[in-house]
């Protein structure tokens, strides 16, 4: 390992491939097993981060893997959908991509090895036979059919095979111990009958591996050194080993467990943001309040943000919570660095200066990103009527406030120093327009004479800018931990989106490149949004600007 930050795994590993180790001289090989039945999410992030990572680090190789062994709701969709959000976060598999369903043959001519092996049988229990028998840890399991003769199991589980029998009817069980302390090994099924059709194989099959059969098969047909997995199959590896330890593979993986990523204030089984999707509560997997890599992608999140969040909360064995705070509070500093800086008014008033000129332009030269001078500036113009966030104007100042109200001085950034004189009201009350001087002295927003100005607010020239929708995202629920509800749908935020329209941005946001993030000066960090165009631009609120993250 030659770089980066060590844990557990690393360690493992490091003790693997050493002279006397397990897999001494051999290349570490890792691989990411997603189930193509929805969206990866920012917990799929940290598996990735985590199986990738660990190749990586250690100059080996990672495959990826559609784990679709479970026909029910797994779609060629999800398939597409799972690369592109591997690739957006910057691993790259080349050609090591695979399907657990490429194995169903091997799988089937194994479990039939096993059976002749004395070491599988097809049982006839029922489900819930099946687990009135096994459940129960302080007795031992009983199955009738575990001694019959091998002869009549593989009669039986080729016309399983053959689409005999209906769902559920038998099933194939790994013989091993029914009166173990740990409930996986009592006998487990390793093939069930599931007449679906699969989202590639489809009609060919009507019988299905399980997974703790399936994915040991998986890993030593790939010549998988480190299957890196989440603590809740910890139970599962006596299983695992005993796969590999009874069946004549080409690999011997080792599995190694770390603890699961949890987030505060989102959800994240895909059961329940599926029921997001499909009750219409968000507008689709990429809605940009979801936890999914697309949703979080169009919200404005950057792979570099994301990796760099799955890197700082570590790798570790027991399961915890991450405040949702502190995945903004990556994104916010990588956006604090590399955002292009841009004035936009979100809420906008008219600002007329009374003493400007009517028919006079100037434009003043702005640094896009003062943090990265090599990022160049953008000349921005500047007239008699500019529209400036009605929160910057108050007729009657409350204690404190240092920005327009009548008599008051404020800088606009970068340009001059204007003293408000007043305002005009709309028959509501609200405020229709904000007069004001200006200090011809003051150009770029220095005073000659010394005088301090305290507040400083952006502006849009009203004479030369665009409109844009803008929307804001606060969180999809009410509470810290919607996941221990009994239903998650009765804590959903109504309030979670904010649509604003009419926003002033400036001109140059027409041809602004569409990957751009930008920090609205004073609002927040935006990107567009994908449906955003020229003609009609939209914007993402990616974050706000203040760090609400406590560490
Ligand atoms: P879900 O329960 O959300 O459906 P899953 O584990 O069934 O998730 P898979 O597609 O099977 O989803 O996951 C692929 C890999 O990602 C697995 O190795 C799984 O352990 C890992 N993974 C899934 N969720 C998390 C998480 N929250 N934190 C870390 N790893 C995760
Ligand atoms: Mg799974
Ligand atoms: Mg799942």
């Amino acid at each position: 390992p030659e770089e980066g930050s060590s844990n557990f795994i690393h360690t493992f590993v490091t003790e693997d491939i050493a002279e006397n180790g397990q897999f001494a001289g051999q290349r570490v090989h890792t691989r990411f097993p997603p189930e193509p039945n929805g969206y990866l999410h920012i917990g799929h992030a940290k598996a990735i981060c985590v199986d990738f990572g660990t190749a990586e680090k250690f100059g080996g190789l990672c495959n990826l893997r559609m784990d679709d062994t479970n026909p029910t709701k797994e779609d060629t969709e999800y398939v597409d959908a799972i690369k592109e959000d591997i690739q957006w976060l910057g691993f790259t598999w080349d050609d090591r991509f695979h399907y657990a369903s490429d194995y169903f043959d091997t799988m089937y001519e194994l479990a039939v090895k096993l059976i002749q092996k004395g070491l599988a049988y097809v049982c006839e229990l029922t489900p819930e036979q099946m687990h009135d028998n096994r459940g129960d840890l302080s007795h031992p399991a009983i199955s009738p059919y575990r001694d019959r003769p091998m002869e009549e199991s593989l009669d039986l589980f080729a016309r399983m095979k053959a689409g005999e029998f209906e769902d559920g009817r038998m099933t194939l069980r790994a013989k091993i111990d029914l009166t173990s302390g740990n409930f996986n090994l009592r006998d487990p099924v390793i093939y069930r009958i599931n007449h679906m059709k699969h989202h590639r194989t489809g009609e060919k099959w009507c019988i299905y591996p399980m997974y703790d059969f399936a994915h040991p098969i998986e890993d030593a047909m790939e010549k998988i050194t480190h299957s890196l997995c989440t603590l809740e199959f910890e139970a599962h590896r006596p299983l695992y080993d005993w796969v590999i330890d009874n069946i004549d593979l080409p690999a011997k993986p080792r599995q190694i467990e770390f603890a699961r990523l949890g987030i505060n204030n989102t959800v994240m089984s895909k059961r329940k943001l599926r029921k997001l999707v499909e009750g219409g509560y968000v507008s689709g997997w990429d809605d940009p309040r979801m936890p999914t890599l697309c949703g979080l992608r169009r919200r404005g999140f950057t792979p570099a943000s994301i990796r760099n969040f799955c890197e700082r909360i570590g790798v570790s064995k027991v399961n915890s919570t991450v405040d949702y705070g502190f995945l903004e509070h990556c994104l916010r500093e990588d956006l604090n660095e590399n955002a292009r800086r841009t004035m936009a008014v979100l809420h906008p008033v008219k600002l007329v200066l009374t003493n400007y000129p009517e028919e006079q332009t100037e434009e003043f030269e702005v640094e896009n990103n003062p943090e990265r001078p090599e990022d160049g500036t953008r000349s921005v113009t500047f007239s008699r009527e500019l529209w400036i966030e009605s929160g910057d104007f108050l007729e009657e100042p409350v204690k404190g406030y240092r920005r327009l109200f009548p008599g008051n001085e404020v800088r606009l950034k970068t340009a001059y120093i204007v003293r408000c004189t007043g305002c005009d009201k709309n028959e509501d009350g609200t405020i229709k327009t904000v007069y004001a001087e200006y200090d011809p002295q003051t150009r770029g927003g220095n005073t000659p004479d010394g005088r301090k100005v305290r507040g400083t607010i952006h502006w849009v020239d009203a004479n030369n800018c665009a409109e844009a929708e803008v929307r804001l995202y606060g969180s999809l629920f009410t509470v810290p931990e919607p996941e221990q509800e009994e239903d998650f749908l009765t804590v959903l935020n109504p309030n979670s989106l904010e649509v604003l329209y009419g926003c002033k941005v400036e001109p140059s946001m027409k041809e602004a490149d569409a990957k751009t993030a930008f920090q609205f000066m004073r609002e927040g960090y935006f990107c567009f949004d994908k449906d955003s165009a020229p003609e009609h631009l939209i914007f993402n609120r990616s974050v706000s600007l203040k760090d609400g993250f406590k560490p």
